[in-house]
């Protein structure tokens, strides 16, 4: 990092753009490490806390969008002895004067920090009807989510990744009829092995869903007090709504009109500071050597090397491996899929309860693996395997509590 990323004028302090995982997680590292520093937080939102990933199995739970709150916004400002500036969206960064333009007015800053997320990507559909689809990012999306089901309701899933087959497990669990349809030939397609996205298919399946693979959806439309949703086949679903869950693409659009240099998202390099020395960014925002990395786990990491940065010791952003945890009861996933280069082979032991899969090199190292339903206990036996063959720390001892993460 350039030297002139060396703070300039400490009592501008550093403001943090977004109040999701990334924005606290920053927040509360700094804070550990700076107690006097200044920090400003900005939201668009309401700056209350929660955790993103329950959003995907609460309605089998009942919850409602408010008990999914943690901790209100001013109870963590109290907490962080942060100053919180909610309702307050950023338009524009001037990186030379280093002042943010907000719809309450400018916020100068001396490091700023975006934590801005994503967008879910929208489906190009016709019809009459594409305003009804639901997609959840959000609490505000989720509480329409809720609202909108009704007892003994039918929903259409379009997509069968991971949000998608999260939901689509906790729809059938809360009693709802669940069909899902994605092009692929089988669920968490770009995650999972083929035998074992049949394995995951065929459980889900035993819990209700229907699977419709290797079709697209093309239209919904109102008919008959309910909705219609045309596939490309020619087939057609009935379902009182229909969720969208294929995909995020970052918001990169505040840091490219500041002329920050972005691609899929907004690039960072290996301190997570952009092409401005005085600009980081994290989370769903951010793009890590070329990769997205939208999910928790990063987001804990790059929020520590990013605090000891701004608090004065220049610190590499350090991911290990990190396998993702699906939050499907109806048969538990853990995976860590090779890396997209890595040469090998599949070799798999299947138990009726259990799907064990571990992906060997020409050495037979293991590179990656999945484990599904009862075999999902084996991870810290495996993360230690890949721990003794890498050298580096692989999370293996971490508690259980650590939140589980997924990948794109
Ligand atoms: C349903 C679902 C389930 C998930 N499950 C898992 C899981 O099991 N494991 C896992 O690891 N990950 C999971 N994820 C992903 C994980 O939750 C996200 O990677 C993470 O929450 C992203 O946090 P973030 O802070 O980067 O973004 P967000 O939480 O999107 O926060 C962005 C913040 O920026 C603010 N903002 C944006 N633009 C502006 C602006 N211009 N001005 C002011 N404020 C602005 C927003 O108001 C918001 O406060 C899941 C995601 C979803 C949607």
């Amino acid at each position: 990092m350039p030297d002139n990323a060396k703070p300039t004028d400490p009592t501008r302090g550093t403001v943090i753009v977004g109040t999701g995982l990334a924005g606290y997680a920053v927040a509360r590292e700094l804070r550990k490490l700076d107690a006097g520093r200044q920090i400003t937080v900005v939201t668009r939102d309401d700056g209350d806390f929660y955790a993103k990933p329950s959003l995907s199995n609460a309605l089998a739970q009942g919850k409602t969008a408010d008990a999914l709150v943690t901790t209100p916004g001013p109870v963590i400002a109290g907490q962080l002895g942060i100053t919180l500036r909610t309702r307050t969206t950023v338009d524009a960064i001037d990186t030379v004067s280093r002042t943010l333009r907000t719809t309450q007015g400018p916020l100068a800053y001396d490091k700023l920090v975006l934590a801005t997320g994503a967008d879910p990507i929208r489906l190009p559909l016709s019809g009459d009807a594409i305003g009804a689809v639901h997609q959840v990012n959000d609490l505000d999306d989720y509480r329409a989510l809720r609202s909108g089901l009704a007892p003994g309701a039918r929903v259409a899933i379009l997509g069968a990744g991971l949000i998608g087959s999260e939901f689509a497990n906790d729809l059938r669990a809360a009693g709802v009829e669940v069909d899902v349809v994605d092009l692929a030939p089988r669920p968490l397609a770009a995650l999972l092995p083929e035998q074992a996205g049949r394995w995951f298919a065929s459980r889900l399946a035993g819990a209700g869903v229907r699977w419709h693979f290797g079709e697209k959806a093309q239209a919904v439309r109102a008919h008959a007090g309910q909705l219609e949703i045309a596939l490309h086949s020619g087939a057609r679903l009935q379902a009182d709504l229909v969720l969208s869950a294929v995909g995020l693409r970052p918001r990169i659009a505040l840091a490219a009109n500041a002329g920050l240099s972005v691609e899929r998202g907004i690039r960072v390099d290996r301190f997570g500071a952009t092409s401005d020395p005085n600009v980081f960014a994290l989370g769903d925002c951010a793009q890590y050597d070329g990769r997205l990395m939208p999910y928790v786990q990063p987001i804990m990491v790059a929020s520590r090397a990013i605090a000891a940065t701004l608090a004065g010791t220049d610190t590499p952003i350090a991911f290990g491996p990190m396998p993702v945890v699906v939050k499907t009861p109806a048969c538990p996933v853990t995976v860590l899929p090779p890396s997209q280069d890595a040469a090998g082979r599949w070799e798999s032991d299947a138990q009726p309860d259990a799907l064990t899969m571990r992906f060997l090199d020409a050495q037979d190292r293991l590179q990656g693996f999945a484990l599904l339903g009862a075999a999902t206990a084996r991870r810290r036996q495996l993360l230690e395997l890949l721990g003794q063959r890498s050298g580096t720390d692989t999370g293996a001892a971490r508690t259980p509590t650590e939140q589980p993460i997924r990948t794109q």
